[in-house]
């Protein structure tokens, strides 16, 4: 897809030009995973499969979407008026909760409008963000359509704002300011407890990232997702009987050690322990890249892996299974499942000459043991959210 097809997608559709056109990115997160809602490090980079959109304002108040990935759904129409969600407006709710959010700060958006979408990120809970892919698409095409001076920070907790207040989804920051903020052959080391952020080449010498998707059908993820959220909000208050802090990221490791005896539950340790040693990996990944030690980034992603493995138990047979058999293979640095778990994907850092065998091997072993293929995908390190 590319911006001449997005727009002849929307003249079929709508019978007119569009004003403009735009790429909104996916995300794969290095390391940091399940931190960014414990006030802890995330280190992501925005992909190049994502979500193309193009749209163009109406004299009206009608809002009309339709995506060429649910196009059974038809157009989804709703007013400017009536920015309420509303079960039966699908995935148009995502859209409707950014201009929602975006008016609700004071900015005018006074016009309705007419949107065509289309993404190649694989549906279905993929764990790369279609998500916050689309709703970072609908937050700069507002900005571009009425000309609205909107940092892209405010967009970007819009974006968390509409999936957790406007649909009701917990999340963190993490899937939002990756999608906005990324650069091209960058990734971010975001502290989500200050929003301090930075930088750092992806400079990968003879790797590459691979994604490996489980295809597993989606399931149970909302609901273990919060629970891990309470589970390390409990724990978080166990400490606070001793300890002065607002978030399990302000722990490093050896005083969460010395205060761990005050957490009485051992799955409630285990959540508190990888939220922190996470958080530590995580700052020690982004110096190891920042001083070319590709190794030990690979050593990181794999403790990763096994910390969300066995402490907070969010993986699944899936995701263990890829990253398990992707350590066997030759010429692979490191791999770890990526994003909430219990499905979705994971990435495995691997030598360039050797990614065909390893995507026969970890394939083989996947489906062997599975019983479906698993897909897999070289990342282009991508940017964020931008008009083509
Ligand atoms: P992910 O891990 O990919 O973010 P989510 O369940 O959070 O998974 O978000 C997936 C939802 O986002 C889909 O069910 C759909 O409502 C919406 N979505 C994502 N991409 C698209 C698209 N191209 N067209 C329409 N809706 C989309
Ligand atoms: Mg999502």
């Amino acid at each position: 897809m590319d911006k001449q097809e997005i727009t002849a997608a929307f003249i079929k559709q709508y019978g007119q030009e569009p004003e403009a056109a735009f790429f909104s990115p996916g995300r794969i997160n290095l390391i940091g995973e399940h931190t960014d809602y414990n006030g802890g490090h995330v280190f992501p980079c925005a992909i190049s499969l994502g979500t193309w959109g193009a749209a163009r304002k109406r004299d009206d108040n009608k809002l009309r979407f339709f995506s060429g990935n649910f196009p059974d759904l038809g157009v989804i129409e709703c007013s400017l008026d009536q920015l309420k969600y509303d079960k039966k407006d699908n995935w148009a709710n995502y859209a409707k909760g950014m201009i929602y959010y975006l008016k609700e700060a004071g900015y005018t958006v006074d016009r309705g409008m007419d949107v065509y979408i289309w993404g190649n990120l694989p549906q279905g809970g993929s764990g790369l963000s279609s998500s916050a892919s689309i709703e970072m698409l609908f937050g700069v095409m507002v900005q571009r359509l009425f000309d609205l001076d909107v940092d892209r920070l405010d967009i970007v907790k819009m974006g968390v704002k509409t999936e957790n207040d406007f649909l009701g989804l917990s999340s963190g920051i993490l899937d939002q300011f990756a999608v906005g903020m990324s650069k091209a052959g960058q990734a971010i080391l975001l502290d989500t407890n200050t929003l301090d952020y930075k930088y750092v080449p992806l400079d990968l010498k003879d790797n590459v990232i691979v994604i490996m998707n489980t295809n597993k059908p989606r399931e149970l993820v909302e609901s273990k997702y919060n629970e891990r959220v309470e589970e390390c909000q409990t724990a978080l208050k166990e400490l606070q009987q001793k300890l002065q802090i607002k978030a399990l990221g302000e722990l490093d490791a050896q005083t969460f050690d010395e205060y761990m005896y005050l957490i009485d539950k051992e799955n409630l340790l285990k959540r508190a322990r990888h939220a922190v040693l996470e958080n530590e990996r995580c700052i020690r990944a982004e110096k190891a890249l920042e001083a070319g030690n590709l190794e030990e980034l690979g050593r990181l992603q794999n403790a990763s892996h096994m910390s969300l493995e066995y402490d907070y138990e969010v993986s699944g047979i899936e995701l263990d299974t890829l990253a398990h058999a992707a350590w066997k293979q030759p010429g692979v640095l490191g791999a770890r499942m990526t994003g909430a778990g219990f499905g979705g994907s994971g990435i495995a850092i691997v030598n360039k000459d050797q990614v065909e065998a390893f995507k026969e091997n970890v394939g083989r072993i996947y489906e062997e043991k599975i019983g479906y293929a698993p897909k897999f995908y070289v990342a282009e390190v991508a940017n964020g959210t931008h008009e083509l």
